[in-house]
C-alpha cells in the first residue's frame, strides 16, 4: 500500500487523512498534543481575574496549552495546536462559504451534501434558546436584520448549554475533527520544519520531536498545518506563498444587563449576515478575562460579535502574523459596531455603558489561494507533483464566515482528485 503523510490534524488535515485512508497507509504528523478543554472552572478563573493578574491574553496558554495566541500589531490571533487543530476551539458553526471557490469554477455541491449526511449538522437548537437569546433575536428581527438560526456541528441532546464551546466542549456534544481521526495513526509532538525536494517531487519530510530531528518518507504529502503553519513549511521548503493573508477579525460589543446569563448559552446561536460582516451573540471569554473594561459579572453581560471579511493582505513570518487592518477594514468594523450599539440600546443598555472587546481573529488563510487554472486539479502549480495543500491556505478570499465546512469540502475533493 502506498504511504501518505498528512501534516496537521485540523479541519483540512483530519478530513484528508480520513478520506485517504481508504487507499493509502496514512500517518498524521501533528505538532501539538491531545486536546484538553479548559481544566479550571470558570468560577476559579473569575476569582483570579478580580486580582487584576490577567494582563495579557497569551496567559491563557498557561492553563490551556492547546489554545495559542499570537500578538499582532493591532489584534491577536487565536488558533489551536493539538489533535483536532482549531476545530476543538470552534464555536461549532457549520456554514457553507464557497462563493469565492464557485467563482473560480469549483463546484463542491457533492462534497457539501456528503458532509451534511456524514456529520451531525443541525439547526435544531432553537427550542433550547434562553430568554436573552430570544430577546436579542426579536430585536434584530424588528430592526430588519433578518437573523437566522446558525447551523451547528452539534448533538443537541447532549448539549449542556454551558457556553464553553470556544474553550473546549466538556460533553463532546459539539463535533470536532478529532472524530475523523479515530483509528488513524497520529504522531503527536511532531513539528514539521520543511520538505526535502528534488526532481519536482518531495522526497522526505523533516521534523522535530523534542530535541530530536526526524525524517519521514512517503509517496504522497498533504500539508494541512493551517493558515499560519502551512505557509511557514512551504517557504522553508523553497515553495513561494503570497502575502495575501486574511484572518476574519472579530470585535465584540458588550453591555451590562443584570442576570441575563448569556454566558450559559450555546455560543453564536443565530446570525445576521450583513454586506461585509456578520453579527451574532457571542460571550467572548478572551475579552472577559483580559480586557479591563469587561469588569461585570459574567452572568450580567450581553455581548455581540462583529466578524468581518477583511482585505486579503498581510503575511506570516516564522508563524507570527504580520498584518494590520486597512482603513477600509476599520470603516466596515465601525459600521458593525454602530449596528451592535443600536441593538443593545433597544434591549435597554445605556450607550455610555457599552464596551468593546479585544480585537482578535481566528480564521487565518489565503496565502496559497486557488485560481481558476487550478479548478480541476486543486493543485497550485508551485507545488511539487506529490504534494497537496489541504487547509484554509487555499481559500481565494476572506469569508467573514466560519470556514470549517468549506475547508472540509475542499479536503474531500482533493482526496478524490488524488485517488483518481
Ligand atoms: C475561537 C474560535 C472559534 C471558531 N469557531 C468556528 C466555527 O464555529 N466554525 C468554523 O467553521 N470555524 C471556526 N473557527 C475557525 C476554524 O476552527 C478554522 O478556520 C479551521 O479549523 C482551520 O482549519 P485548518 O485545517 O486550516 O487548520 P487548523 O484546524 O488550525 O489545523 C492546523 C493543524 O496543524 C498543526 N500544525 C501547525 N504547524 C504544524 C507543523 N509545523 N507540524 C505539524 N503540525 C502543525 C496545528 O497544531 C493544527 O493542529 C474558529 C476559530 C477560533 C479560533
Ligand atoms: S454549550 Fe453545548 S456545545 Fe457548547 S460547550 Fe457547552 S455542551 Fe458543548
Amino acid at each position: 500500500m502506498k504511504k501518505a503523510l498528512v501534516i496537521g490534524s485540523g479541519a483540512g488535515g483530519a478530513m484528508a487523512a480520513r478520506m485517504l485512508s481508504a487507499t493509502f497507509d496514512v500517518t498524521v504528523l501533528e505538532e501539538g498534543r491531545s486536546f484538553r478543554p479548559l481544566p479550571i472552572s470558570l468560577d476559579v478563573l473569575t476569582k483570579v481575574r478580580r486580582t487584576g493578574l490577567f494582563v495579557d491574553p497569551r496567559m491563557i496558554q498557561w492553563v490551556m496549552p492547546n489554545m495559542r495566541i499570537d500578538q499582532g500589531a493591532d489584534m491577536v490571533m487565536v488558533y489551536g495546536r493539538g489533535v483536532g487543530g482549531t476545530t476543538t476551539l470552534a464555536t461549532g458553526n457549520a456554514v457553507r462559504a464557497d462563493q469565492g471557490l464557485r467563482r473560480l469554477g469549483i463546484d463542491l455541491d457533492e462534497e457539501f451534501d456528503a458532509l451534511h449526511r456524514e456529520l451531525p449538522i443541525t439547526t435544531d437548537h432553537e427550542r433550547f434558546w434562553s430568554p436573552i437569546t430570544r430577546r436579542t433575536f426579536s430585536v434584530m428581527t424588528e430592526l430588519g436584520m433578518d437573523p437566522t438560526p446558525m447551523p451547528k456541528f452539534l448533538r443537541t441532546q447532549q448539549c449542556a448549554r454551558c457556553g464553553h464551546c470556544s474553550i473546549g466542549c466538556p460533553t463532546r456534544a459539539k463535533w470536532d475533527a478529532r472524530e475523523l481521526l479515530d483509528g488513524l495513526r497520529v504522531v503527536t509532538g511532531c513539528r514539521v520544519t520543511h520538505l526535502e525536494l528534488g526532481d519536482g517531487r518531495a522526497r522526505r519530510v523533516h521534523a522535530r520531536m523534542g530535541l530530536r530531528h526526524v525524517t519521514f518518507d512517503a509517496d504522497l504529502i498533504v500539508v494541512a498545518a493551517g493558515g499560519m503553519g502551512t505557509p511557514d513549511i512551504l517557504r522553508r521548503s523553497g515553495i513561494p506563498c503570497q502575502s495575501s493573508l486574511f484572518v476574519d477579525p472579530v470585535l465584540c460589543v458588550a453591555a451590562p444587563m443584570p442576570g441575563v446569563r448569556q454566558d450559559r448559552q450555546l455560543l453564536m446561536p443565530f446570525v445576521s449576515r450583513r454586506e461585509w460582516y456578520i453579527i451574532s451573540p457571542y460571550m467572548d471569554w478572551l475579552s472577559f478575562f483580559f480586557h479591563y473594561k469587561w469588569n461585570h459579572s459574567r452572568s450580567d453581560m450581553v455581548s455581540l460579535m462583529v466578524k468581518l471579511a477583511d482585505v486579503e493582505q498581510g503575511d506570516v513570518q516564522h508563524r507570527h502574523m504580520l498584518k494590520s487592518l486597512t482603513p477600509l477594514d476599520y470603516e466596515r468594523l465601525r459600521t458593525g459596531v454602530w449596528e451592535c450599539r443600536d441593538i443593545l440600546e433597544r434591549m435597554g443598555a445605556k450607550q455610555e455603558s457599552v464596551v468593546m472587546g479585544i480585537l482578535n481573529a481566528g480564521h487565518p488563510g489565503g496565502m496559497l489561494p486557488l485560481s481558476s487554472a487550478d479548478a480541476s486539479t486543486l493543485h497550485p502549480s508551485v507545488l511539487p507533483d506529490n504534494v497537496y495543500v489541504c487547509d484554509a491556505s487555499l481559500l481565494p478570499q476572506s469569508l467573514g464566515l466560519p470556514p470549517m465546512l468549506t475547508i472540509m469540502a475542499l479536503a474531500k475533493r482533493i482526496a478524490k482528485v488524488v485517488q483518481g
